[in-house]
């Protein structure tokens, strides 16, 4: 049996684009490497699934840093709306949270798989589950795929394997060795949003400690500021995580960059300061370390005496003024140095990837082989939090999946 296509891995781009491959009067196959399809899409938006950003395309690459202007065409084609009706027309009703990040209204992503799983179904498309190992090519051009233990053949081929973030759900990187054997280039992979570690053991004190609505900024080490957002941040054993810090990743450039946090947003330095007075007058007999617990919490007070050199017991009305401007200070500019990005494997997204330049962006084909094309987090492009990956997931698959059929089988190298 020879397949129209072979779509290669059971993510949403590989599901997505074997949905719309096959609206299109094609036979087609899906190969999964896990027992399971959508395993990733499982643990999205701590398993709620933030499936896309309800705005407009231009907004969609606007928030896509890297290779933003590749994705143009695919996602004048289907932007975050078209991925909305698809999923509602199927099912999955939908709700739009602060942000414009759109979920299913059951808060699961179960419901988002099985959505895509019901269409597959619907649509006729096989499934079968193995580990792909090679593309196989006759005259330049796709003939068919190996995996592990079986060989299939077929006209085209969507590769759809993801990154190597989180590889514990299969995304290991398999694509760009795949790739790779054909001539493609693979932009080295590295995280991109992903939680970051800090010089120092300050971070280490504060370990478990979660911080809401302050706002945080990236500095480069002369001082220029990259990136500025405001939410939430987390200590953890290694340095700093949580959703301001993992959108501060995807802009962090170079050695040197530093995390300011302003602990006290809402308050400028003048109503900060009548605050501060406030409670050292309130708690002019208690120590500093007991005077401060209503200004912020208990895990950060050491680390902020520490940092100011203020003794923890040092009495709250023996406070010199020099010490209570340098509070106020380090409350509005909190420094954190950043030493460098956790592991890719930890990433929420993978950066890098199969080079723009080599792809159609209008097709999402290979301008290298012959009927082979791409979709997903494997292609060289990715976006901040909000809904904009899983985006580029949907609309690059649904390039591939209305072109597969028409591609032309052999290109010539560039
Ligand atoms: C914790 C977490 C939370 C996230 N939350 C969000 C969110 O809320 N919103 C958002 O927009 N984005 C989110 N993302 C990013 C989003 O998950 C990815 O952008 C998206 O999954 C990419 O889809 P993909 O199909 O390209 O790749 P993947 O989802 O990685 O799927 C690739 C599939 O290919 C399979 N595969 C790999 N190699 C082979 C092989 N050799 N043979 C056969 N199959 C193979 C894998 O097993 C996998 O199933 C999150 C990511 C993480 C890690």
């Amino acid at each position: 049996m020879i397949y129209d296509v072979i779509v290669v891995g059971g993510g949403p781009a590989g599901m997505f684009a074997s949905i719309t491959a096959a609206q299109q009067g094609n036979r087609v196959l899906l190969l999964e490497r896990n027992d399971r399809l959508g395993k990733k899409l499982l643990i999205t938006g701590k398993g709620r699934c933030n499936v896309t950003n309800a705005c407009s395309a231009r907004e969609v690459l606007e928030n896509t840093p890297r290779n933003g202007r590749f994705l143009y065409s695919a996602m004048e084609n289907f932007p975050p709306d078209a991925i909305c009706r698809f999923l509602e027309e199927n099912g999955c009703a939908l709700k739009t949270e602060r942000g414009n990040r759109v979920f299913p209204t059951s808060d699961r992503s179960q419901s988002v798989l099985d959505c895509l799983q019901q269409t597959m179904r619907r649509l006729g498309i096989t499934v079968e589950f193995g580990r792909v190992r090679q593309i196989t090519l006759q005259d330049g051009a796709v003939s068919g795929v190996k995996t592990d233990n079986k060989q299939y053949a077929c006209h085209r081929v969507i590769l759809a394997t993801g990154g190597v973030s989180y590889p514990a759900t299969g995304s290991t990187g398999d694509g760009y060795a795949i790739a790779r054997q054909l001539g493609h280039t693979v932009i080295e992979p590295q995280g991109s949003l992903v939680p970051l570690e800090t010089a120092g053991t300050y971070c280490q004190q504060m370990q478990g400690l979660s911080l809401r609505n302050v706002a945080v900024k990236l500095l480069d080490k002369k001082g220029k500021v990259l990136y500025k957002d405001f939410g939430e941040l987390l200590f953890t054993h290694f340095g700093v995580s949580g959703p301001t810090v993992l959108s501060a990743s995807a802009h962090l450039k170079g050695e040197g960059c530093m995390l300011q946090i302003d602990l006290k947003p809402a308050l400028d330095e003048s109503k900060l300061q009548e605050r501060i007075l406030r409670d050292l007058q309130m708690y002019r007999n208690r120590s500093m370390e007991n005077a401060l617990t209503d200004l912020l919490p208990r895990s950060m007070i050491p680390v902020v005496l520490q940092m100011l050199e203020i003794p923890a017991q040092l009495q709250a009305n023996s406070l010199k003024k020099e010490q209570r401007q340098a509070l106020i200070a380090l409350l509005k500019a909190f420094p954190v140095e950043i030493s460098g990005r956790r592991p890719v494997a930890e990433a929420i997204i993978t950066s890098g990837g199969i080079k723009t330049s080599e792809i159609d962006p209008k097709t999402m084909q290979s301008k290298l082989i012959g009927g082979l094309y791409f979709a997903g987090e494997i292609i060289d492009c990715d976006a901040y939090t909000g809904g904009f990956n899983l985006q580029i997931a949907w609309a690059t698959a649904y390039a591939a999946g209305m072109n597969v059929k028409t591609g032309i089988d052999k290109v010539g190298t560039m």
